[in-house]
């Protein structure tokens, strides 16, 4: 997801309380941000915030952390976010190829992918979010509980996130070709920006669940 670029959107991301800057990473003292001890839940490439934040009010028992690349896009979820506050919820502008910057050892028990951009091109494969170089960087700060659920209506990358879940030395937990007539997998389901689009055309919802 690209918007057009806000003039002003990186100062405004840079003032506000909602937005860790990514040059004073917190890893390690992520409790200490949240002022409790509750997990900590992340959504890689978050685009608006839509899916985060819904999920931060449905459990205010976790603390969820958005990471977005582009701040004209991030900067869409903070105005939402100061209409309706939540205490459970921080953003991050920041590429996740960082990562392991931002979060430490076993800092994270669950990182929700969706809707990734596909890097079509094969030599662009490392650069998608569910290749086995990011299931590297992804075990280095998760629980080892933790794990990695990932939506997306593109078959051809889902096929390949399949490939590199077991590529990466994983445990696929969970897939399906169907999300929404699933009726196991769809349960407690909260639409992402991108799957409301691409299901009212017709495209079904691929989700698998991988752990390490
Ligand atoms: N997750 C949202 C949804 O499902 O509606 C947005 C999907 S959009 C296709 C992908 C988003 O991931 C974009 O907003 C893009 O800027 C962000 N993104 C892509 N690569 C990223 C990266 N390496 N680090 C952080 N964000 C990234």
């Amino acid at each position: 997801m690209r918007l057009r670029n806000i003039p002003g959107s990186r100062e405004a991301i840079a003032e506000n309380n909602y937005c860790i800057p990514e040059t004073e990473p917190p890893k390690g003292q992520w409790h200490s941000i949240f002022g409790n001890n509750n997990p900590i839940h992340i959504e890689i490439g978050m685009g608006k915030g839509k899916f985060i934040m819904a999920l931060a009010k449905r459990n205010p028992q976790i603390n969820y952390v958005g990471i977005e690349k582009y701040s004209s896009v991030l900067l869409r979820g903070l105005q939402k976010l100061e209409e309706e506050p939540l205490e459970n919820i921080r953003f991050i502008r920041m590429d996740a190829e960082d990562i392991c910057d931002m979060f430490d050892k076993n800092e994270v028990e669950r990182i929700y992918l969706n809707f990734s951009d596909p890097w079509p091109k094969d030599r662009h494969a490392k650069r998608r979010l569910t290749s086995h170089q990011f299931f590297a960087l992804y075990q280095q700060i998760l629980k080892s509980n933790g794990i990695v659920e990932f939506k997306t209506d593109n078959i051809g990358l889902f096929d390949f996130s399949l490939e590199e879940v077991k590529e990466a030395g994983w445990k696929l937990d969970a897939f399906t070709r169907d999300l929404h007539h699933d009726q196991t997998m769809n349960q407690g389901n909260i639409m992402t920006e991108y799957e409301e689009r691409f299901s009212a055309k017709g495209n079904p919802i691929c989700k698998l669940i991988a752990s390490r």
